[in-house]
């Protein structure tokens, strides 16, 4: 199922197991859900989707490694979303920028500072009141941010 639908499925309690096809699994879409509640509503059938990572699943081919590499981290993914309680999770995975953040209301900028080649933030979750400390660093191509949870 396409991830759209899969979104729709889940909203709707429509989904189950059996909609799982390999082929139209994409990883990289359904990291990339930003609604909390639909991620929560994915890992509540983590186990379901536990085959993927099985080699057997998917066709003997060059790109076969890859795609399990793929599956591993998905299914990582599914399992640390269903053992939190909050959306700040996600800034392990994937790194917005705090601006941004701030302004969908999720994170409170507490501290900023810049040099030529570094800015560094300090964010609060909304939600929960952890801290994290970003940082976005010139490199070679462009910009580099991460999230470390303090
Ligand atoms: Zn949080």
């Amino acid at each position: 199922m396409k991830t759209s639908d899969l979104i729709e499925h889940i909203k709707a309690g429509t989904f189950n197991c059996s909609k799982i096809i390999p082929d139209k699994i994409n990883s990289y879409e359904i990291l990339n859900i930003s609604d909390f509640e639909v991620l929560k509503g994915i890992s509540k059938y983590r186990s379901g989707f536990e085959f993927l990572r099985k080699t057997e699943t998917w066709a003997k081919n060059s790109n076969r490694q890859f795609i399990l590499g793929e599956m591993d981290r998905l299914c990582k993914f599914l399992r640390s979303i269903e053992a939190s309680g909050c959306r700040c999770i996600l800034y392990k995975y994937s790194s917005p920028a705090p601006e941004t953040e701030e302004e969908s209301g999720s994170v409170k900028i507490l501290h900023k500072s810049e040099d030529s080649f570094v800015t560094e933030y300090q964010c609060v979750c909304t939600a929960c009141n952890s801290v994290y400390q970003v940082t976005i660093e010139e490199v070679r191509f462009g910009h580099q941010t991460r999230w470390i949870k303090k």
